[in-house]
Order: structure tokens, then sequence, then C-alpha cells
């Protein structure tokens, strides 16, 4: 069973694939490491964010691969090197949008993802899971939340990794990547037809899985 988790930053997306996945045992998948990923391997190389020809090199030449710790953590590798914590750092948010919304990239990406999933069971996180990846997906999610709450969530868990990141970064970080994720041409976010749309704005972690753990079983 492929159960797809779509929706923007800090809608709780990862945190509820995570512990589904952890509840059901299924594989759990969260794309943007992917992205994240390459956008890492971009500016090691001091590649031009602006080279999209040079990123569609590099996408296609590098090898990202995504497992799950026992503790059920993800663990990402690019080219065999851990990068599970370098993904996180703020420059890569910054510029992973751009490198996300180029269509050689996304298919690079898209056909990892499908061969991944199509292996047993697993919970794929992302933006475009049941639109475009696994539009046949048995189960689908949209997890939304009110913009200045996913703000405080961001924002909370930079603190927690850290970094000292100004409340108003965050919110400009969010509203930029909403903005790019929505209006690309090629597999933009939004909800697919037959998710289950989550508010989670007033809910807390287990409210929303044991709501969606409802919506899978019922
Ligand atoms: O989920 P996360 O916030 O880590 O994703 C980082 C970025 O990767 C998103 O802002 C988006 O630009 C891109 N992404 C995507 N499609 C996916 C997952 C992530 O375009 N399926």
């Amino acid at each position: 069973m492929i159960i797809a988790i779509d929706g923007p930053a800090g809608a709780g997306k990862s945190t509820v694939a995570k512990l589904l996945a952890e509840k059901l045992k299924f594989l759990y998948i969260d794309t943007g490491a992917m992205y994240r990923a390459l956008t890492l391997k971009v500016l090691e190389t001091n590649t031009d964010i602006a080279n999209t020809a040079k990123i569609i090199e590099l996408a296609a030449n590098s090898s990202i691969s995504l497992s799950n710790n026992p503790d059920g953590t993800l663990k990402v590798l690019l080219d065999g090197r851990e990068v599970t914590s370098d993904i996180r750092q703020p420059r890569i948010t910054q510029f992973v949008s751009e490198i996300a919304k180029i269509k050689e990239v996304r298919e690079v990406m898209v056909e990892l993802q499908r061969k991944l999933g199509s292996q047993g069971n697993a919970v794929l996180d992302g933006r475009d899971i049941g639109t475009v990846v696994f539009p046949g997906a048995e189960k689908k999610f949209y997890i939304d939340a009110q913009f200045k709450e996913r703000v405080r969530r961001r924002h909370k868990e930079s603190k927690e990794l850290g970094q000292r990141l100004a409340f108003e970064d965050v919110s400009a970080d969010l509203a930029n990547r909403d903005k790019i994720d929505s209006e690309r041409a090629v597999a933009p976010l939004k909800q697919a037809d037959d998710a289950v749309y989550v508010d989670t704005t007033r809910l807390n972690i287990e409210e929303v899985v044991s709501k969606v753990l409802g919506f899978i079983n019922g």
C-alpha cells in the first residue's frame, strides 16, 4: 500500500509520515530530503544556481539514497556520504525550491521515488506524491496549517537544531517556498482531487496521527 502525504512546509507532514510509517511498519520516504541532497551537491560544487544544464547533469550523476534507521529515523546518503543533518542547513532550505522546479531534476527524483515506493508498503511525503509520483496511491492526504502557525513550528524546529534564525527570516523563507512550489510549471504543490484535507493548525501531532489513521483504517 502507498500512503501519499502532501502539503506545504511546516504543516506537520514529515512528523506525521514518520510516525505513521513506524506504527504501520511501512517504509518512510521523505522526498524533500532528495531535493535537499541535490541542493547540497549544487552548493558544494559551487555550481551557479542559474546553471540549469549543470544542475541537470549533477542530478543525473549523483547517487542519493534514503534508508530508515532501526529507530525509524531517516538516513540520507549523497554519493555514499551521510548528509542527514547537512541537508537541514538554512542555506539548503533557501535554494532547494529553485532546484526542485527544474523539470529534468524532477524526472530523476520521481523515478527514484517510484522505485523505492514500489518495493512494498510505503509512506511518502512531499509536494506532488498524490498528484504525480503515485497518482494511484490507495490513501492520500493533504496536510495543511495556517501560515503563521507553520512559521511558528519551523522557527521552533530551527531553534532545536541550534540554528539562530530570526522569526521574520523563517517567515520570509516559507512564503518564498510556498510561492515557488505552488506556482511552478511542473508538478506544483496542490491537493489531489481524491486526497483527504487535514488542517493541523489547532491539532497536536497525536491528534493528527489518529485522525489520519482513522481514515486509513476506516
Ligand atoms: O519537505 P521539505 O520542506 O524538506 O522539502 C524541501 C523542498 O523540496 C520543498 O520546498 C520543495 O521545493 C521541494 N520538494 C518538491 N517535491 C517534493 C518534495 C519536496 O518539490 N515531492
